[in-house]
């Protein structure tokens, strides 16, 4: 394993941000060569990229999905694989889910599949919520045709070596809401020949984080999270005539997060023509929810045997783009514990557990197996 362990410290020394990770790419080229796959494909959406590894006879196209992205995080570890980029740093362990990926290559280069092709695709730009929507855009994409996709992510928290499965949602939808409510200043001694948004602000900002509760979902997940926001500026003598509001909104399902995000939409269009307000809203960071399909989380459980397997109870509330590839094959993620020590997701002293190289290696071999009888012809 030593291979793969070495990539993921040499990955994490050099982090690349979303939309930029080609020379990530680059060496997990110069890695797979000695690899001899069937098929490379660049340039998927991106810099993505992916490795192809075919059997002898026909059979289901499996694909197993890693990111590629490091974030804008600046860490403060001192080991001797540190980022040595100020400011960028891999804090969400996918050094750790590349090299998981390239353990199984090792493995699909001594022992093709039976029957079908194992695709390893490597995309770009997943914490933008971009990544994925852009490699299944891409044309070259369309070549490919997966049956399955799997994928999985590291959780601190979790025992190590735990794996954490569910069925229907896996990781919730989320978006981020910006609305901008536009009035007009004033001189603050005579804030009434202006129009100010204070108010309005102040009730949207009440609203906005009741909202999902007050619209009762059941028990459903659905929440919002005022994240920020800006009234005018810090000048005395001036009555504010702009406000910005930013939220996150959270929910189990694409079809609850439309109902919240109507309702935000429509309450702020209320609320701005009672106070005489113009308004803008726009959305960024979105991410459609992660929705596990059955017969793809029952390869998951018969790859895993006897392992220490969990079910979630809940969805997870963080967000993942790999629910796009549910409108192209069958799909399930799962977690891999990383430890109830491990530093959390997006801390900057977060490192990925070499341990889990080996042991997700494995699990995905072990669902390569079990998928390609499911569907040998
Ligand atoms: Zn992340
Ligand atoms: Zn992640």
């Amino acid at each position: 394993m030593t291979g793969p362990v070495n990539l993921r410290r040499e990955i994490h020394r050099n982090p690349e941000r979303s939309g930029c990770e080609t020379g990530t790419a680059q060496r997990l080229l110069r890695f797979f060569e000695p690899l001899r796959p069937d098929q490379v494909i660049e340039g998927l959406g991106g810099a993505g990229i992916a490795f192809v590894f075919s059997g002898k006879e026909a059979g289901p196209t499996i694909l197993l999905r890693s990111e590629l992205d490091a974030l804008p995080i600046h860490e403060v570890n001192e080991f001797e694989h540190r980022s040595l980029h100020d400011g960028t740093a891999h804090k969400c362990g996918h050094d750790g889910h590349m090299a998981i990926l390239a353990a199984v290559g090792e493995k699909l280069s001594i022992k093709r599949p039976a029957c079908g092709r194992v695709v390893l695709l490597y995309q770009p730009a997943e914490e933008t919520g971009q990544g994925a929507a852009a490699v299944i855009a891409d044309e070259k994409f369309a070549r490919i045709k997966p049956d399955y996709c799997f994928a999985l992510h590291n959780l601190p928290g979790f025992p190590v070596g735990e794996i954490v499965v569910r069925n229907g949602t896996f990781a919730c939808a989320s978006r981020g809401m910006a609305i901008r409510l536009t009035g007009k200043t004033a001189h603050a001694a005579q804030p009434e020949t202006g129009v100010s948004p204070a108010k309005a602000m102040c009730v949207l900002i009440a609203e906005l984080s009741e909202l999902p509760s007050a619209m009762d979902f059941g028990s459903e997940l659905a929440f919002a999270t005022v994240v920020g926001s800006r009234l005018g500026d810090q000048a005395f003598g001036t009555a504010p005539g702009e406000a910005e509001i930013w939220v996150t909104l959270r929910s189990e399902t694409d079809e609850t997060m439309a109902r919240i995000v109507s309702h935000a939409e429509k309450r702020t269009r209320q609320l701005a023509a009672d106070h005489g307000l113009e308004f803008e809203i726009t959305y960024q960071d979105i991410f459609a929810a992660t929705i596990n399909s059955d017969r793809a989380v029952d390869v998951i459980r018969r790859a895993t045997g006897d392992g220490p397997l969990s079910v979630a109870e809940q969805p997870f509330r963080w967000s993942e783009d790999f629910g796009c590839f549910a409108s192209v094959a069958r799909c399930a993620m799962f977690g891999l514990g990383a430890g109830k020590a491990s530093a959390e997701l997006h801390n900057p002293d977060y490192d990925f557990p070499d341990e889990l190289i080996s042991l997700g290696a494995d699990i995905f071999l072990g669902i390569l197996e079990q998928a390609g009888e499911t569907q040998r012809p």
